[in-house]
């Protein structure tokens, strides 16, 4: 498809004006230097759901997709001074294979036959929302959660699993509960309707690819696409959203050392942080900003190294290792950089992504730079058998890039959508809302950009947008 179809509304261009005073892609971003290619914070991005793919099909990249390297597809978990692979058929709280649970030395005697007897584990009877920890320690036992199922939610969430929301953050576990009576059982059958190719041990990291040259790649080229098709950027940053008499939007935008600027349009795409979204829209509804303040956010700090193969004894034949809180260390996870995807090191080395901080670790990530590697060299010395200095070292700080979904969190989207559908031409999208992974923020964008078209339709308008005037200016 054309780039200048892809701004069109029946056949008729929309004018498309973007607002980023930022480099685009938001957190998504790639450094190349001297032969290491670091990711600033994702590093791949799940096949299975259709957006991600369909907008790397539709930019053209297709040829860029790069899977996750055959030996690499299975997760570590550290475990008493050992790095102990995940149990195979074991999908970040669904055991589908006891052959697995049974064999693996993560777990006690006493937790494998708790983990084991989930089938029998009765389901919840109604209630409300419940804690991601509270429904796994009740359907697999405390020490399958505190050993196997928090590091692997806090490795995607940088989560407290007290608070999260199964509701939102993991629902079709729940259903899981609700259908089979049982996550063995559910998996089992997830697992038989998707046929033998899902079954082996390496399956689902069979499911995140990358692209070739970074996932900065993706907005970077978006970005192209965009501007060929006639979207128009400024280097602005929203200051306030108002919505003017004849329905239309007044955006009040602002650029360094410059008076402010007024721009009227048809319609509104929100896609900025919630706490940003609030702030903007808090002329328009208080309440809605009230909703969207309330969303809360952890931080991270992703510590990027890169050594000589020959420096680190351990085989890194994974894609990473995530670190159970009850081990007490010092950092979260640590991403095989160099494992999982080809081109990410220079020949003869490694690269390490070691992710800090998170919601149950704040402090740690307020490190400054020289702890933090102080820090992140001697757990990877103990962890991994690292020795010496690395030859690269990168740091990308995240102080709250990562929405956490409470508990409430599906309340609170219900009475978001219910104030949005009062307020035509607006849009909200990104990861606050309906899923943090790069597919699900594509479709939010989507759907939202859908809405507002339709809306502005509905309106017999076209979507425009003009400059109305620099106020002081
Ligand atoms: C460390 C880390 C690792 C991750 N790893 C993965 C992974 O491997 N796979 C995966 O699928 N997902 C991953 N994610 C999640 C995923 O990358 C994010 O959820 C997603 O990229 C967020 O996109 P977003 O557009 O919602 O927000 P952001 O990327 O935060 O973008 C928001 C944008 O809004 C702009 N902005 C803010 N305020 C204003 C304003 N007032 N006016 C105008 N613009 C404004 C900002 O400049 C920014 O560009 C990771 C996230 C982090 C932090």
């Amino acid at each position: 498809m054309a780039a200048e179809s892809l701004l069109r509304q029946e056949g008729a261009p929309i004018r498309v004006l973007l607002l980023e005073p930022n480099d685009v892609g938001g957190v998504v971003g790639t450094v190349h230097r001297d032969g290491w290619l670091v990711e600033q914070s994702a590093d791949n991005f799940l096949a299975a759901r259709p957006e991600g793919l369909g907008l790397v099909n539709r930019l053209g990249l297709a040829d860029e997709l790069i899977p996750v390297n055959e030996p690499a597809r299975r997760a570590l978990v550290y475990s008493a001074g050992r790095t102990l692979p995940v149990p195979a058929g074991f999908r970040l709280m669904a055991p589908a294979l006891a052959k697995g649970i049974l064999e693996s030395d993560i777990l006690s005697p006493a937790g494998k036959a708790r983990l084991l007897d989930e089938a029998n584990v009765a389901p919840a009877i109604g209630g409300g929302d419940e804690s991601l920890e509270s429904f796994a320690v009740r359907r697999l036992g405390r020490e399958a959660f505190d050993r196997l199922v928090q590091p692997l939610v806090a490795g995607i969430w940088t989560a407290d699993p007290a608070r999260l929301s199964m509701t939102a953050a993991c629902p079709e576990f729940l259903d899981m509960e609700r259908v089979h009576g049982s996550l063995i059982r559910g998996e089992e059958d997830r697992l038989r309707r998707l046929g033998d190719s899902h079954q082996g041990i390496g399956a689902r990291y069979g499911q995140f690819v990358t692209l070739a040259s970074g996932m900065g790649t993706l907005p970077a080229r978006l970005m192209e696409w965009l501007t060929a098709a006639g979207m128009e950027r400024r280097r602005m940053r929203a200051e306030s959203i108002e919505r003017l008499a004849d329905g239309r939007w007044q955006v009040v935008a602002s650029e360094r050392g410059l008076p402010a600027t007024l721009i009227a349009a048809d319609g509104v795409v929100v896609a900025v942080p919630a706490p940003a979204a609030a702030g903007v829209l808090r002329g328009v509804d208080e309440t809605l900003a009230a909703d969207l303040a309330g969303i809360e956010y952890a931080g991270s700090v992703v510590v990027v190294v890169g050594f000589s193969r020959d420096d680190v004894a351990h085989p890194l034949d994974a894609a990473g290792l995530v670190v159970p809180r009850i081990e007490g260390r010092g950092i979260l996870a640590v991403s095989f950089s160099s494992s999982k995807f080809p081109g990410r090191a220079p020949e003869g080395c490694v690269l390490l992504r070691v992710f800090v901080g998170g919601a149950l670790d704040p402090a740690r990530a307020l490190l400054d730079d020289e702890k933090i590697v102080a820090l992140v060299e001697a757990e990877l010395s103990d962890m991994l058998g690292v020795r010496g200095k690395p030859r690269l070292v990168q740091i990308a700080r995240w102080p709250s890039a990562m929405p956490q979904y409470h508990l409430g969190h599906c309340q609170r989207l219900s009475r978001i959508t219910e104030r949005l559908n009062a307020l035509p031409g607006l849009g909200l999208a990104g990861a606050a809302y309906e899923g943090v992974g790069i597919p699900q923020v594509i479709a939010s964008g989507q759907a939202a950009a859908q809405r507002v078209g339709a809306a502005v339709q509905g309106m017999n308008r076209r979507t425009d947008w003009r400059v109305i005037k620099r106020s002081g200016g």
